[in-house]
C-alpha cells in the first residue's frame, strides 16, 4: 500500500451519498472505504440497509461531533496544535497510541510540518524465530529532529477514531470568541 493511501479516508461527508440527507446532525452513521476506487462513502442508516453494492475494503461506524460555532483555527494554529499533540503522545509511546501516532505523522507530512525520510526494518530474535518490524521515519522540518513510527496497516475504524480524537483535541483548543470591542475605562 502507498504510504499515505489511508489518508484518502477523508473527513466524513456532509450528506448521505444516496439520499442526500444531512449527516452533520446525526451522531452515528455507517461509512465504508470502497473497493472500487478506495474512496470514502458515507450513508444514512436507512440507505445503508438498502444499499446493494456492499463491496468495501473497510467498514466502520462514524461518530460525529456537533459542529462548533467558534472561531476556526488558522493553518498555523492547527499545525502547531497537531505537532503538540504528536509530541506529547510520542514521548509516552505506549501501545494504545501507536495508530494515532502513525496517523498524526502522516497528517503532519501532508501539512508540510514533517518530511518523509524513509522506512527501516528491524529484526528481533524471539523464541519463535525472527520477527521483523517496519518503522517509518519522518523529520521535523523546523528542528531536523527525526521520529520513528511503527508501520500500520489500513483500518477504517482506527482512522475514523483517530480523526475524531484529533477533532476533539482541536475543538478544545479553539480560540475563544473575540470580544466585539475592547471595554473602555471611564
Ligand atoms: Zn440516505
Amino acid at each position: 500500500m502507498e504510504k499515505d493511501q489511508y489518508l484518502n479516508i477523508s473527513r466524513p461527508g456532509k450528506a448521505c451519498l444516496l439520499c442526500g440527507k444531512s449527516l452533520v446532525e446525526i451522531k452515528k452513521h455507517p461509512s465504508i472505504l470502497s473497493n472500487e476506487d478506495a474512496s470514502r462513502k458515507d450513508f444514512c442508516k436507512d440507505c445503508w440497509e438498502r444499499y446493494k453494492d456492499k463491496s468495501y475494503f473497510s467498514y466502520w461506524i462514524t461518530k460525529r461531533l456537533a459542529p462548533d460555532p467558534r472561531q476556526p483555527l488558522s493553518r498555523k494554529e492547527r499545525n502547531d496544535l497537531l505537532l503538540r499533540m504528536f509530541e506529547s503522545l510520542y514521548r509516552v509511546a505506549d501501545e494504545t497510541n501507536t495508530y494515532m501516532l502513525f496517523y498524526l505523522a502522516h497528517l503532519l507530512m501532508r501539512y508540510k510540518v514533517f518530511n518523509w525520510k524513509g522506512s527501516e526494518v528491524e529484526s528481533e530474535g524471539g523464541e519463535n524465530g525472527t520477527i521483523e518490524k517496519s518503522f517509518l521515519v519522518f523529520e521535523n522540518k523546523n528542528t531536523g529532529e527525526e521520529v520513528r513510527i511503527l508501520d500500520q496497516t489500513l483500518d477504517g475504524e482506527k482512522v475514523s477514531s483517530s480523526q475524531k480524537q484529533i477533532e476533539e483535541y482541536l475543538n478544545q483548543n479553539l480560540p475563544e470568541e473575540k470580544p466585539e470591542e475592547e471595554s473602555r475605562q471611564q
